[in-house]
């Protein structure tokens, strides 16, 4: 069977437009009917320009026209002949790039993951960044007592801070350029912020540790200044834990990786297998069902799929905004 879509078709920079399609379900396919979307960080850099090399998460290789969407989730609709993992009906996450800004999208058995009992509907089809995030908190080291710097306040950064504070981080240092963001990190838990356009965060981190430096700095920012700004402010023998997808090549000063001893942890859920990212994707999700992180307040505004090309101008003008969805 075939089943008819709204997608949406990346024509170039700045240029989002709802296509039609027709999908087709392959033997070791199925189709997912989509609850809701997410824009990550990631497609609003394709959106601006930024496409980031090939690699084989791709169904369609980074170049325009781009069949845009990765963040999604919703209910199994059809079912190929050699599936035996999912049926029919089921509730499913998404971790995959299948062009999912749509009403349906096909993807493989392993690009998707079974939601979880006891979250709403809304959550399961944000269950990729959330786990994702979740998985960088949960894995990045955090002490009772440390000191922790949390670079950059998007959605990966809100998340990671709360779950500092929960595993029982002293100070959560919090790190952005724009005060709403910062603001909504406070009010998540954060004991402390620093808005890089009026702080030093070399100084504020000094005051805090007494001139020791940060237990555990990690980056979601993603650019130069934040890496580098990174390796300053954590501690001697500290640990560096890595979150954000630099797609543009950089500048790195790392003479104090090696002087200083530094632990690096690579926290990224969807990079290791897609067998990891299955056994772990429960564990990360039930502290967001228990309510020990909020994920509600993450979310910014919500469109009509109809809109997306507002929806995207929206994004690209409000950087301060952190998860935009989009309804079918
Ligand atoms: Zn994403």
């Amino acid at each position: 069977m075939s089943i008819l879509t709204r997608a949406a078709l990346l024509k170039g920079p700045y240029d989002i437009q709802l296509i039609e399609k027709t999908l087709h379900c392959g033997d070791d396919e199925v189709i997912v009917k989509n609850h809701l979307m997410g824009i990550c960080g990631s497609d609003k850099n394709f959106y601006r320009g930024m496409m980031p090399g090939n690699t084989n998460e791709f169904r369609h290789a980074p170049t325009f026209p781009f069949p845009l969407g990765h963040e999604s989730g919703g209910k199994i609709v059809e079912v190929g002949s050699k599936v035996t993992e999912f049926t029919i009906g089921d509730s499913v996450i998404s971790f995959g790039w299948n062009n999912n800004f749509a009403d349906y999208f096909v993807a493989k058995p392993f690009q998707l993951q079974p939601a979880p009992e006891g979250l709403n509907m809304d959550l399961v089809a944000l269950g990729e960044p959330i786990a994702c995030a979740m998985y960088s908190g949960m894995n990045s080291n955090v002490q009772l007592g440390d000191t922790v710097v949390v670079m950059g306040a998007g959605f990966a950064g809100q998340v990671i801070a709360q779950t500092a504070k929960r595993k029982g981080a002293h100070t959560v240092i919090v790190v952005d350029m724009l005060e709403k963001k910062l603001i909504l990190a406070k009010d998540l838990g954060a004991d402390r912020t620093v808005n890089l356009r009026d702080e030093r965060l070399q100084d504020v981190v000094a005051e805090v540790t007494e001139g020791v430096g940060a237990d555990v700095v990690i980056e979601t920012a993603g650019s130069e200044e934040a890496f580098n700004l990174c390796s300053e402010v954590v501690r001697h023998n500290g640990s560096f834990v890595f979150y954000s997808w630099v797609t543009q090549p950089i500048t790195l000063n790392i003479s104090r990786w090696h002087d200083d001893g530094l632990n690096f942890i690579n926290t990224c859920l969807v990079h290791h297998t897609h067998h990891h990212r299955f056994v772990w994707t429960p564990g990360t999700l039930r502290p967001v069902i228990q309510d020990q992180v909020d994920i509600k307040s993450l979310i910014s505004r919500e469109f009509s799929l109809d809109d997306i090309a507002e929806a995207f101008a929206y994004a690209d003008n409000n950087d301060a905004a952190i998860k935009i969805v989009l309804r079918p």
